[in-house]
């Protein structure tokens, strides 16, 4: 074969190979966690454990509560009568102890990223509470399966104490 087609033939595999890279590198930086944020971004506001936990409480008959709320933060539920704030935290973007993997690549960008959030979520706590909100914070994770029920009864709880269920 004549040089010059080899050396052709070369670039192509070359850039082949470079366009696989970049693919995969794109595909690769992004984990599990922010895949699936990705596409409930995508999918818009309802992420999939907040629809969980709300086809649970509507199951129970709890009603009584807004979403989309302006409140700082923008908890997922805003029981506003009772003054409770329903936080569901991603366990990536609010590094769950049990959950949370540092990302292989950018691990400066992601750790400032995560820090800062993490930092936020206590402010938002503390604002909140100091303006008299008592805040809930639940793990993705456990929305996601059983503990869905643990997360159910704490919220009941709660409601119950304050004495004005629905
Ligand atoms: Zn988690």
């Amino acid at each position: 074969m004549n040089t010059k087609i080899i050396f052709l033939l070369n670039k192509q595999i070359g850039i082949f190979t470079s366009i696989e890279n970049s693919l995969f590198y794109r595909n690769d930086v992004l984990t599990k966690e922010q895949r699936s944020y990705n596409m409930s971004q995508i999918s818009g506001k309802n992420t999939n454990p907040e629809v969980r936990l709300r086809k649970l409480l509507s199951s129970k008959g709890i009603k009584g509560y807004r979403i989309h709320s302006k409140l700082e933060g923008k908890p997922d539920m805003v029981f506003t009568k009772q003054k409770i704030a329903v936080f569901i935290d991603g366990c990536f973007w609010h590094r769950c102890p049990k959950c949370y993997v540092e990302p292989k690549t950018n691990k400066k960008f992601w750790s400032n990223k995560i820090e800062g959030n993490v930092k936020r979520d206590k402010r938002i706590n503390n604002n909140l509470k100091k303006e008299g909100w008592y805040v809930i914070r639940f793990w993705e994770h456990d929305i996601k399966n059983d503990k869905i029920n643990n997360c159910y009864e704490k919220l009941f709880n709660k409601l119950n104490e304050v004495g004005c269920l629905i």
